[in-house]
């Protein structure tokens, strides 16, 4: 049986998504799981990079003030112009090299 990080390099090695998105797929719930998720993530970019692949980050974005963050392994709650929590998520996916 494929661990949750498997099963999470499958989903990025087939298409874009973002923490929530995962969380949700993999029926993941409570407030901890976009932590949980982020952690895999962090473990997933050492892998991919051991195993020939590349982890693409979508930065997160404000969507008040369109405010684009820095592209990391982190959802940030704030938008530091405007102050907005509005904020649309971060995306990843992976790519072999
Ligand atoms: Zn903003």
């Amino acid at each position: 049986m494929a661990t949750r990080r498997e099963k999470i390099i499958e989903l990025l090695l087939e298409g874009d998504y973002s923490p929530s998105e995962l969380a949700r797929i993999l029926d993941m719930r409570g407030k901890g799981s976009k932590k949980v998720i982020l952690e895999d993530l962090k473990v997933i970019s050492k892998i991919a990079k051991r195993e020939g692949m590349v982890l693409l980050i979508k930065p997160a974005q404000c969507r008040k003030c369109g405010f684009v963050f820095k592209a990391e392994i982190n959802i940030p709650s704030r938008c530091p112009k405007c102050k907005s929590e509005w904020i649309e998520e971060p995306r990843f996916k992976l790519e072999r090299k």
